[in-house]
This record gives structure tokens, sequence and C-alpha cells, in this order.
């Protein structure tokens, strides 16, 4: 019989291991983006179109390569980072395989343009399918441009198996989280269809966190930081009480790799043991760097499964880390109506002992830092607590409200630490700052309270407590209000219609696209009665409430948030004693209902030492 066996071509070994390498427009997103990093890249640039089923370009200012390499690199095994198998051993590159280019080459329409700092012209290469189009001198900016269309044009069954943009476009956002927070020292910007989403400037890593998980972030993570022989570990766990039901934010690094570990992941989930409910997931940001040689580094291309030599030690050492981070910053759980309400018991329903709040003073930390942007606009904590060496310039910051501060008197008997609702505010010395914060003088020293984060947490106090106990009283309206909807919308008020009358609105009827009120709650603005519902409304699509009692939960959230003052509000003296007064009466004075400090306290011994 003949001989039967030959070498399959080129470019059906590249499909082939296409297959293996792409998987989905995110495993070339992260291709790409891991050869920008291996190529020195400080500013890289993500375009994504139609979640990369139509392009997926970077963008970066890496170190460029020459004619012969920029032709070179779509060979399969075509590496310029490994040269010998000992390498391996100690790679600091991303890739090595030197097979994601050809990959995807083999299954796409490509342009590349490329140039070195020292060359005058770059170059620019087409190629599809594997085979190359064009080939020409351009003129283009040092670094690397790489452009990927039509994904699996040519494997028609690929494409179909792709999943809606939606779930694509997330898998996306994963790679993309993965390697931004591996390198906040990059900036990255991506554009999806067109439109800039992030823009993430170079950071330490905190900052990086925060830029793409948002500012709420900033106030609940907690600094890790420990080394040993073995392992170091450094990042950020969030706080217990913002802890998700949805898994998430879990992100584990190992030699500033991303790594999934089902184990790593108990050891943290261990530590956290008693202060999460059930069901319930921590959120964390953790590097793990051990000596390369103590890490198996995968090599199959896509996998971010990996084998610690010591990955009992290092379990141990990390929940204990975690767990000691976690008493040290003295992280309890709070009562969050985020969490499955089956566990919490509605206000009222039962006579819950209230607790005086403890007043911490962290003394690096301002929670109001991020809205006080300019020195001139605001005080920052530190004109008010740190020493400052040139006492002069700290009077250029301060506007007339903030000289006041200075006038008030402090009681230089009292004794230290008591807790705030010992205060002696029937004095009634408040003055407002800043059209912002209410400053008040209170046994321990002084206290500042945003008055709109304050004002939040009473409404949505008295909120909850009309929702789940006592009648509201509702004001009646001489003409009944009538407003319009949309049909959907008209169905989410039927839903929510005997809520709504618990906290006091009066319906007089109900119509397939307009509602006629006759009854507010008491001290609701007539006058934003629609754009109030319509905000009700749409955040509670946001976030689809799981139970009755979270749905309550939300819509006193969403109403004290629509009704509260708002920052820019002057008050009189009267208005200011009452947030004071009604906010200390609150069961959970110290946040808004999203979880923001509502005031800070500046203890008299501070003071003292300024002095
Ligand atoms: P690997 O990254 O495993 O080496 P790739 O197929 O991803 O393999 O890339 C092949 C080679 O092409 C790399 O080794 C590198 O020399 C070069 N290369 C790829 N992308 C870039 C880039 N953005 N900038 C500079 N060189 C690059
Ligand atoms: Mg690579």
């Amino acid at each position: 019989m003949a001989d039967i066996i030959q070498l399959l071509p080129d470019h059906v070994a590249n499909q082939i291991a296409a297959g293996e390498v792409v998987q989905r427009p995110a495993s070339v997103v992260k291709e790409l983006l891991e050869n920008a990093i291996d190529a020195k890249a400080t500013n890289i640039k993500l375009l994504i179109k139609d979640a990369g089923k139509l392009l997926i370009q970077v963008i970066d200012n890496g170190i460029g390569m020459s004619q012969t390499d920029a032709r070179f690199s779509f060979e399969r095994h075509a590496t310029s980072k490994i040269k010998t198998a000992a390498d391996l051993f100690k790679l600091n590159t991303k890739g090595f395989r030197g097979e994601a280019l050809a990959s995807i080459a083999a299954i796409a329409h490509v342009t590349l343009k490329t140039k070195q700092e020292n060359q005058e012209v770059g170059t620019e290469i087409k190629i599809e399918g594997s085979t190359i189009v064009s080939q020409t001198v351009i003129s283009t900016p040092t670094g690397t441009s790489i452009a990927v269309k039509n994904l699996f044009y040519n494997i028609p069954a690929r494409r179909k198996f792709l999943k809606s943009n939606t779930v694509e476009m997330r898998h996306i956002m994963d790679e993309f989280h993965r390697i931004t927070l591996a390198h906040p020292n990059i900036s990255f910007v991506l554009f999806n269809n067109n439109k800039e989403e992030f823009n993430l400037k170079i950071a330490n890593l905190k900052q990086r966190i925060v830029a793409l998980f948002g500012k709420k972030t900033n106030e609940i993570l907690v600094p890790i930081n420990e080394q040993t022989d073995v392992v170091t570990i450094e990042g950020f766990i969030a706080k217990p009480e913002f802890a998700k039901k949805k898994r998430g934010k879990q992100f584990f690094f190992a030699n500033n790799r991303f790594i999934k570990s089902p184990y790593l992941h108990h050891a943290v989930a261990n530590a956290f043991e008693t202060l999460l409910p059930a069901g319930f997931h921590p959120t964390y940001f953790l590097f793990l760097s051990v000596t390369p040689s103590e890490i198996d580094i995968n090599i199959h291309p896509t996998k971010t499964e990996v084998k610690f030599s010591n990955e009992k030690i290092i379990y141990q050492i990390l929940r204990s880390t975690i767990k000691h981070s976690l008493g040290q910053y003295n992280v309890a759980p709070l009562l969050d109506f985020n969490r499955d309400a089956s566990l919490d018991i509605p206000y009222g329903f039962k006579n819950k002992p209230s607790n005086s709040p403890t007043i911490e003073v962290d003394r690096s930390y301002n929670p109001f830092k991020d809205e006080i942007a300019t020195p001139s606009k605001g005080f920052s904590k530190q004109h008010l607590v740190k020493p400052t060496q040139n006492w002069e310039t700290l009077y250029n910051h301060l506007d007339k409200d903030v000289q006041k501060i200075q006038d008030i008197e402090v009681n230089l008997d009292t004794p230290l630490n008591t807790t705030l609702l010992e205060e002696d505010t029937a004095n009634g010395k408040t003055l407002q700052l800043h059209q912002k914060y209410i400053v008040s003088t209170i046994k321990s020293g002084i206290v500042y309270i945003h008055q709109q984060r304050a004002h939040e947490r009473i409404l949505y106090e008295s909120f909850l407590s009309n929702l789940t106990i006592s009648e509201a009283t509702s004001q009646q309206l001489l003409f009944p209000l009538n407003l319009h909807f949309s049909k959907s919308e008209i169905i989410q008020i039927k839903q929510l219609q005997p809520d709504l009358e618990a906290i006091g609105f009066e319906f007089e009827k109900i119509a397939t696209e307009a509602i006629f009120i006759k009854g507010l709650p008491v001290g609701f603005p007539t006058e934003k009665t629609q754009q109030i519902i319509e905000e009700l409304l749409f955040n509670l699509q946001q976030d689809l409430p799981e139970s009755s009692f979270s749905l309550l939960d939300m819509m006193a959230k969403s109403l004290s948030k629509s009704l509260a003052i708002k920052v820019g509000k002057s008050l009189n003296n009267k208005e200011q004693e009452d947030i004071l007064n009604k906010l200390f009466l609150c069961k959970e004075p110290n946040q808004s209902p999203f979880g923001k400090p509502t005031f800070i306290s500046i203890n008299i011994d501070e003071i003292n030492k300024k002095f």
C-alpha cells in the first residue's frame, strides 16, 4: 500500500493551532495586549467593534518590529522571547510560544503596522487566512498597531458558535480587567464601538482598581501586605459588608499573571468565614509572588490554572494574612440591606437593640477626598489635622466659612473618647460649610456631617419604617396629579402600588398610560413627583430586587436619594440642627444608604496636638 502520511500545509496547521489559541474574540484581545506589554509599551489602546467580531485592534507605543521581524512574527513558533528550553524557567514575558500571531492570521484579516524608534519608516503587512496580501513601507508612529478583522471569517462553524455581543463583550472585559489590573504602570484606553469606555491613567494598584470599578470601591478596600520566604502577598480585599452574591471581582495573580485557583479562593473565603453570610463571595485583588522555579507555568496557551510547589503553605499564609488584615482594620459586618433579604429583619419587625456608633478616627483617611478636587474649593483633612510647615499658606485655602471653624469653642475639660451619642449639641452651635457640610461641636471635639448623605440616611430609615410597619400619613392634593408613563412603566407601577400606598401615595386611578394621584407622602414635592417615580422605576430596573424585602429596601434607597437635600443647598440653623439631631437618632447613622460615610469627627486631643 502506498504511504499515506503527509505533512499538513502550514495554513492548515495554523488553523488547527488557532482552534487552541483563539476560542473567541477575548482570546485575541488577551494575546494582542500581552504582546504590547511584552514590547514594553507604556500606552496601549484597544479598539473593539461589534464585540470583537468586526474589529479588534491594539495600538501600542512599544519597541516595534524591524521589517524582517514583522514578516517573521506571523510564522508559527516564531518568538523573540525564548531561545532555549531553559529559558522557560526564567520567563519574564507573557508570551513565549510564538503561536498567537500565526494563529490569529490564519483565521482573520490582519493588518500590522509597526516601526522601531530608530527607523525612519515602518512596515505594513496585510495578511488574510495565513496568506500575505501586501507588504509596504509606510509612515507610522513608533510602536505597533495590529488590527484583526472578521474573526473566523473562514471557519463559519466557529463564527456561528460565537455568543451574543453581550456575552462576548463580557469575556473581553474580563480579559481587559485582568490585564489592566496587573499593569497599573501602563495606561490603557478602551474604545468600544467608537465610544471611549475606559481611559486608565498610569496609577498605583488602588487607583487602578478604583478607575476600573468605580469611585465607591475606594472606600471599601483593605490593603494586604505580607512578605514571607515562600511567598509575597500584596493587594486588596473588600470589606465584608460589601461582599456580593454575584461572583465576580475575585482576582489572583501569580507573578503578575492572572490565575484561577479554587484552592486559594478557598483560603480567602475561609478567612472571611464568619463575616460573610452563606452564598456571599468576598471581593479581592491579590498578587502572589514566588520564585519562578516554584511555580509551574502552564504551557497550555489559554489555561489559567497553575501549580505552586508550596501550595499548602501558601494556603495557610494567605488565610492568616487575610484574617489578620480583617482584624487589624477592625472590619466588622454592618447591617447591609444589599444582603440576602431573608437574613435581615426589617425595621420595626423586631426590637433591635440600637448600638451607639463607635467612632474611629483613621488619620490617613478622608472620606470626602474624592469630592474635593482642589484645595481652594474645600478643606482637605490636611489643613485641619496635619501640621503644615508654611502655616501662612493655610489661610490661603480657607474662605470665610472655614475661618469660622477656628472660632468654635472647644471645651478642654471634656473627657476624651466619648461617643457621639453623648454629644452636646443643645447649645445649637452648628454652621454650614461650603453648602455641603454641617459642622458642630460635640463633647469629644468636632463633627463634620455630609448634609446630603446624612439626609439620605434619615429619609431612608423613615421610608423603611413606613414601608414595613406603620400606616404612613399622606398629604391630600387639591387637584389630582395626572402623570403620563409608558405602558411598561405602568405595569411596574401597578406591581408597586401596595408599597407606594404604604409610604403615603394615594392613587385615584391607574390607566393604561397615565396615573392619577390624589395623595402624596408628607413632605413630598408635588412638582417633582413624575421625576422621582421615573427614577424609582429606573433604579428598580437596574438592579432587579430578589425578594419583596429587598424591593422595599430599594424603594427606600431610591426615594431617599431623589428627595434628599443636595450638596449646594444653603441650610438655616434650624435645618442644620434638624439634620444633626435626626441623623443621630438613626439606627445606622454612620453611613448613607449607599455605604458612604455620613460624618467624620475630629477628637479634641487631635486638635490639641496641633497646637
Ligand atoms: P509570542 O508572544 O509567544 O512570542 P506571538 O505570536 O504573540 O508570540 O508574537 C510573535 C513575535 O512577534 C513576538 O515574539 C514579538 O517578537 C513580535 N511581536 C508581536 N507583537 C508585538 C508588538 N506589539 N510589538 C513588538 N513586537 C511584537
Ligand atoms: Mg504573544
